[in-house]
C-alpha cells in the first residue's frame, strides 16, 4: 500500500495542525531530497524555502554530513553522557565553546529542551550562590522559546501559549517593539528600566531571541535596543540567556545574532542549525562562574539533576561537527552578502498591493500580507499556492516566512520569492 496521503489521516498528529483544515487540502508526501530541493512521492521537486523548519543550513544529502554519520555509525549509533562520555561529544563541546566564547556545554536534543536546561540552570545557580529571592525570569513580549512548559511559560504568544496560563509560572513581560522604529524602541527601553526597577531584585535571570523573534512572525528590533536591555538587566542582577536556537549558525549573517550586539550572555540556547538540519541535537553553554557554583561534595546537593536520553547522542554530534567543517572550509559565511542581497530584492520586488510589510535580517524574513480577516486564511492559503510554483514557505500569522538553507544561491532566492509574488497574484488579481 503506498497511498501515503490517505495513510497520513489515520494515525499521525501532525504539529501546529488544524486536522480539520489538514484533511481537507492538498497534502505532501517528501521522500527525498537533493541539495535545497525537496522531492515529492509523484518525482515532483520543490525548493525548501523554510530550511525544514529553520534548520537546514548546509543543503540536504551533503556529501560530508552523510559521510561523517556513516563514519559513526561504523562505530556507534548511541552510547550514554550519564556516567560515560564519547569522543564526538567531547569534540563538539571543544568547538561550540570557542564559537560561542563560552566554556561549558550541556547537551540536549530540541530548542525547547535547551531552553529548559537554561532555565534551570540559571534559576539553581542563583540559589546555590545565596541569591534565594531571585526566582523570576523577564523576557521579551511575543517571545517564543518552545513547546514544552517551562520554555512556554517565558513565551508571550498567546494564540500558542495562553491556554496554558493556570498552569505556567509568571514571567516578568519586556515590552519589545515588532520592528526597528527608533521611536518605539526608545519608549520600550525607559518602559523596561522602570520594570527592571521595580522587578530587578527577584530576577533569576533575563531570556530573550536576540534581534529577531522568529515565531512572533519575524519581528525585529536593533542591536543597540538589545545592547541597552542587557544592560538594564545585568544591571539588576539578572543573568542574561540568549536563545540562538533560530538565529544561530549563520541565519541572520553573522555565526550568531549575539555577534551583532557586542553583548556576552551568560547562557547560550542552541538546536534548530547546529547539526546542519539532520538530526536533533540542542545545546546550553555557559560560563564557568555559572558552572562553578554546581561545583562541591555530593552530597552539598549541588549537582545539576537533569538529563535525557539521548543526550549528545553521538550520530548527532558527527553531524554536528561535519557542519562546522563546513562553515569553517567552504567559507559559508564569506559567501552569505550576495544571498542576502538577493533575498532583499527579491522582497522589493513584491509589489503587490496586498503585501503589506516585509521584515528580512540576512536570510530569515517575511511577508505580511492583508488585510484579510483571520478566518480567510490567505497566508495559509498563499503558502500553499505557492508549492504550485515550486516552492515551500509555511504562514505564521498574516505572514509568509521565507527562510532559505545558507546553501540556497542568490538565483533559486530569487525564484522563491518570485513565486511569492505569482500565487499572491493568482490568489488576488490586480
Ligand atoms: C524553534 C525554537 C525553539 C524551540 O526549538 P524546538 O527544537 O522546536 O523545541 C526555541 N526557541 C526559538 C527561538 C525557536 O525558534
Amino acid at each position: 500500500m503506498t497511498d501515503w496521503l490517505a495513510r497520513d489521516l489515520q494515525h499521525l498528529w501532525h504539529p501546529f495542525t488544524q486536522h480539520d483544515e489538514w484533511a481537507t487540502e492538498p497534502r505532501l508526501c517528501i521522500e527525498r531530497a537533493e541539495g535545497v530541493e525537496l522531492i515529492d512521492t509523484d518525482g515532483k521537486r520543490y525548493l525548501d524555502a523554510v530550511s525544514s523548519l529553520w534548520c537546514n543550513v548546509h543543503g540536504h544529502r551533503h556529501p560530508k554530513i552523510d559521510a561523517a554519520i556513516q563514519e559513526q555509525l561504523g562505530r556507534v549509533a548511541h552510547t550514554t553522557l550519564l556516567g560515560l562520555t564519547h569522543p564526538p561529544a567531547i569534540e563538539l563541546a571543544e568547538r561550540l565553546c570557542a564559537l560561542v566564547n563560552l566554556d561549558r556545554v550541556f547537551f540536549s536534543d530540541s530548542g525547547s529542551s535547551a531552553v529548559e536546561v537554561a532555565l534551570k540552570i540559571v534559576f539553581q545557580a542563583q540559589q546555590q550562590r545565596g541569591q534565594v529571592q531571585r526566582t523570576r525570569f523577564a523576557a521579551l513580549a511575543e517571545a517564543y522559546h518552545g513547546d514544552t512548559i517551562g520554555s512556554v511559560s517565558v513565551g508571550g504568544i498567546d494564540l500558542f501559549h495562553g491556554v496554558y496560563r493556570p498552569m505556567l509560572f509568571d514571567a516578568v513581560r519586556i515590552p519589545c517593539p515588532d520592528r526597528p522604529d527608533p521611536e518605539a524602541e526608545a519608549r520600550c527601553l525607559s518602559q523596561a528600566e522602570r520594570i527592571f526597577r521595580e522587578h530587578g531584585d527577584t530576577l533569576a535571570g533575563f531570556i530573550f531571541e536576540p534581534l529577531v523573534q522568529g515565531a512572533a512572525g519575524m519581528r525585529m528590533h536593533s542591536p543597540a535596543f538589545l545592547a541597552a536591555l542587557c544592560t538594564l538587566a545585568r544591571d539588576a542582577g539578572a543573568l542574561l540567556v540568549a536563545d540562538e536556537v533560530a538565529t544561530g549558525f549563520g541565519r541572520t549573517g553573522t555565526m550568531f545574532a549575539m555577534d551583532h550586539v557586542g553583548v556576552k550572555a551568560d547562557v547560550v540556547c542552541v538546536a534548530k542549525g547546529i547539526t546542519g538540519g539532520y538530526l536533533p541535537l540542542a545545546a546550553t553553554l555557559t560560563t564557568e562562574a555559572i558552572f562553578g557554583h554546581f561545583r562541591g561534595p555530593y552530597t552539598a546537593w549541588k549537582t545539576l539533576f537533569h538529563g535525557h536520553t539521548y543526550t549528545a547522542n553521538p550520530l548527532a554530534c558527527a553531524a554536528a561537527l561535519a557542519s562546522l567543517d563546513i562553515f569553517q572550509h567552504e567559507e559559508v559565511l564569506a559567501g552569505l552578502p550576495p544571498k542576502v542581497e538577493a533575498l532583499r530584492n527579491g522582497l522589493l520586488l513584491l509589489q503587490h498591493r496586498c503585501v503589506v510589510e516585509r521584515r528580512q535580517r540576512g536570510l530569515m524574513a517575511a511577508v505580511r500580507i492583508g488585510p484579510f480577516p483571520a478566518d480567510a486564511r490567505m497566508s495559509h492559503r498563499l503558502a500553499l499556492a505557492c508549492r504550485d510554483e515550486g516552492v515551500i514557505v509555511r504562514s505564521l500569522g498574516d505572514a509568509v516566512v521565507l527562510m532559505p538553507p545558507l546553501a540556497m544561491s542568490p538565483a533559486q532566492i530569487r525564484t522563491c520569492t518570485a513565486a511569492i509574488g505569482n500565487a499572491l497574484t493568482r490568489l488576488v488579481p490586480y
